[in-house]
């Protein structure tokens, strides 16, 4: 137990989390952040191969200038990038820490972690931000066989998948990405969407990759089709129109069905959660919610839309945050 309690308590280490701690500590504030994971878990648990969409500038943070050899930073130069900021800014984060429980109120919160060797630990804090993002928590197939060791959420690498019968459910980016990586690599991949066509915001350089190898029945799409079940080595696949099933071989079922933010954990202390969007009840000039002394930051504060709020703009938050506790 800390004897002085610390200004801020900071629960996510990921881009946004981190913002926070560094515009923390150039007001002076005694600041800790938490991961359950390392630095930008959630970022390393992306696929291996990632080139992200934003320039180098815009996911800078804490004005620390991000070269990268290419346009657009990869993954591999942004996790190497935000190590850099961390160690630069001195921020201290305490790895491998999940927080578990959050009780108390405004100016005095207890927070109880436990380390990845199962210690458990307690802090206080007078605020506490929460950065805890959407990617640890998938939106998963709520389906019989759902739960199978074949059902995936993360896409890291085709290559797991050469002359595998594949099923990419989702029509987003991470759903077209997968499947025309797959496919390169060997994979015989059937895409399977709820609706009648990709989402509108699959990104242009993508859309007409997809939209061709869909077109030449390189990659079948089953447009308004769920996946109805999970079998070893089938799925049963619904027409939403007619209703009728039909079973496709199957050995991986790759569920880019998108994530969720992680409301429980921000209801359990009393933040006001819309039930529609998923938003946590803030001010968005301070980031506080309804429950003094609880602030959010990052994408977890986009509710269930998690593309309104991202890195280039969820680093904001930091200084807005830091400033209204100082
Ligand atoms: C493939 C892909 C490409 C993307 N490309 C871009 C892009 O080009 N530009 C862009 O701006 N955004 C991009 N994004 C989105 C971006 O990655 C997220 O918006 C960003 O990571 C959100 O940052 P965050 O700090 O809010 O949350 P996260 O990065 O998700 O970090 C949250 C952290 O909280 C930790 N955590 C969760 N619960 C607990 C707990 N109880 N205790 C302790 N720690 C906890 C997690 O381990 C995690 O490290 C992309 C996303 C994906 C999947």
């Amino acid at each position: 137990m800390i004897a002085e309690p610390l200004d801020l308590a900071v629960v996510g280490a990921g881009p946004c989390g981190i913002a926070v701690g560094i515009a923390a500590r150039q007001l002076g504030l005694r600041c800790l952040l938490f991961d359950k994971g390392a630095v930008t878990q959630a970022m390393i648990e992306h696929p291996t191969y990632t080139t992200y969409f934003s320039g180098p500038e815009k996911l800078e943070i804490g004005g620390v200038p991000f070269t990268t050899a290419g346009d657009k930073p990869t993954r591999r130069e942004a996790l190497r990038y935000y190590r850099k900021v961390v160690a630069f800014f001195g921020i201290a984060v305490c790895q491998y820490e999940e927080v578990i429980e959050l009780h108390g109120r405004h100016p005095e919160f207890l927070v109880r972690t436990q380390t990845l060797h199962g210690e458990a630990r307690e802090y206080r804090a007078r605020n506490v931000v929460i950065a805890t993002g959407y990617y640890h928590t998938p939106r998963r197939l709520e389906v019989p066989g759902g739960e199978l060791p074949k059902v995936q959420h993360y896409f890291k690498e085709p290559f797991f998948y050469f002359d595998q019968d594949v099923v990419v459910v989702g029509g987003g980016n991470s759903a077209a990405d997968a499947a025309l990586t797959c496919w390169r690599e060997g994979a015989r991949v059937t895409l399977v969407h709820l609706f009648d066509e990709l989402d509108r915001g699959v990104k242009p350089w993508i859309r007409p990759d997809i939209d061709n190898r869909i077109a030449e029945g390189a990659i079948p799409a089953l447009w308004r089709h769920r996946v109805a079940e999970v079998r070893s080595r089938e799925v049963v696949v619904e027409d939403l129109g007619t209703g009728k099933q039909r079973t496709l071989s199957n050995d991986w079922v790759l569920a880019m069905t998108g994530y969720v933010p992680d409301t429980p954990f921000v209801s359990g202390l009393g933040v006001r959660v819309d039930f529609i969007t998923g938003i946590p009840a803030h001010d968005p000039g301070t980031m506080q919610t309804n429950v003094p002394g609880i602030y959010v930051a990052g994408v977890v504060a986009a509710g269930f839309d998690a593309n309104k709020i991202f890195i280039e703009n969820g680093k904001l938050h930091g200084p807005l945050i830091a400033s209204a506790v100082a």
